[in-house]
């Protein structure tokens, strides 16, 4: 009997018509990332299965539970046949071979012809357990152990390792989004949240230098490989912005700069998010945190930009997001001390409720065209393939 893992998709189910192109996806998304582990991809509409090396298996669960777009990572055998003598004598080994308690038997069973219903099945076969273990007996309720039994056409499958997946859609298969990453803790949330919807990203990061450090860069670029190890790689635009900011320091009044500064920002943004084919931006502003996140602020900076902005985190509080930013491991890295572009010229009292009217005027005093062009001009691409490690 072949070791092998079995995928539960998530909510792909939903996707009648298109189911075909998600499951491409979701195996093209598997087979790059288990590229080095010699992994065997195959499916059909109600599972993906993948069989490889018994020295890559670890990390093949691990590659798994860290992909968009599957319910469930099951871990278990396919059976030569789907003979009840074979499912049984299968059975018997494996649980010889496991410590439990209690245990019950759950059966699904694709092919209908079968000489037997599940229930009868699940009957049977935990009869067969009691019988060959002493101390053991079944909670339907709470078992220690659940026994999966799968009959299908050819095979018949038995799993007795399960493991959540992390829901969502494959990465990819709802196009792909501008990423406005910073170095704190919210937009790698925001980001790794849109992933989850199975869009794709891109990244741009504004830095200032030399009032931004060479650290701050890195840890943004260190928080785009991890949240790449969620989808396939990402191509990342660190954007020269201390030009912009000189000009807008010199030539704006204090309470209106972290206005006008976000504007320059998402002007860049949906502009390089045109070019590289994104139908979206995505970033981590969450509503009322800070000056330039209250509804009139969002409003008077979304004002430069026809392209939608998906704002994950809008409606999360903070300690919701610290929470997912631990558990996808972004967190350490976000509280790294290192200044953002956006905190070097804060001033005490940034407006609270921004006019575009004034807006309007006071960017007439700064070349907002020139600006953005001679920013995206000058930028510097980094691209990260997912480098996955147990996160979980
Ligand atoms: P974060 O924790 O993500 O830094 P924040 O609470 O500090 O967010 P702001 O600094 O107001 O909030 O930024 C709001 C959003 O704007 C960020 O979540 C990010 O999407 C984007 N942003 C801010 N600074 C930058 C930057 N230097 N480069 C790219 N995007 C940025
Ligand atoms: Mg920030």
């Amino acid at each position: 009997m072949n070791k092998i893992i079995m995928l539960k998709y998530a909510e792909l189910n939903t996707k009648k018509d298109n189911i075909g192109m998600f499951l491409k996806a979701l195996k093209k998304n598997l087979e790059s990332k288990l590229s080095e582990f010699n992994a065997n991809i195959t499916f059909d509409k109600g599972r993906m299965f993948i069989i490889c090396d018994d020295s890559f298996l670890d990390k093949c669960i691990d590659v798994c539970r860290h992909t968009f777009g599957i319910l469930e990572v099951m871990v278990g055998y396919e059976l030569t046949s789907n003979k009840m003598d074979d499912v049984e004598s299968e059975l018997i080994k494996l649980v010889k071979e496991k410590e439990f308690k209690t245990f019950k038997v759950e059966t699904q069973r694709s092919d209908k012809t079968y000489f037997m219903t599940s229930p009868e099945i699940n009957k049977h076969l935990g009869g067969v357990v009691l019988k060959n273990k002493d101390g053991i007996s079944v909670d339907v309720h709470n078992p220690e152990l659940v026994i999966h039994v799968e009959i299908r056409k050819e095979h018949a499958y038995l799993y007795v390792d399960t493991y959540r997946g992390l829901g969502g859609y494959p990465v990819g298969t709802l196009g792909k989004g501008m990423l406005m990453l910073s170095g704190g803790i919210d937009s790698p949330v925001a980001g790794y949240l849109s992933m989850k919807r199975g869009v794709k990203l891109e990244a741009v990061y504004f830095e200032s230098p030399p009032h931004t450090s060479v650290e701050a860069k890195n840890k943004v670029l260190k928080l785009s490989s991890i949240i790449a190890r969620y989808g396939a790689s990402i191509k990342v635009h660190v954007i020269p912005f201390t030009h912009v900011q000189e000009e807008i320091l010199k030539n704006i009044p204090r309470d209106y700069l972290v206005t006008i500064m976000r504007r320059m920002m998402y002007r860049i943004a949906a502009k390089l998010a045109y070019r590289n084919n994104c139908k979206v931006i995505v970033n981590g502003e969450s509503i009322g945190q800070v000056a330039s996140q209250t509804l009139e602020s969002m409003s008077v900076i979304n004002e430069t930009i026809k392209m939608p902005v998906i704002r994950p985190v809008a409606c999360l509080d903070k300690l919701e997001i610290i929470d997912i930013a631990k558990r996808i491991g972004t967190y350490e890295t976000s509280i790294l001390p290192y200044e953002d572009c956006c905190t070097i010229f804060v001033p005490t009292h940034p407006v609270i409720h921004p006019e575009l009217e004034k807006c309007l005027e006071y960017e007439e005093k700064i070349d907002v065209d020139g600006l953005v062009n001679e920013a995206i001009r000058n930028e510097e691409v980094v691209t990260y393939k997912e480098e996955y490690t147990d996160l979980l």
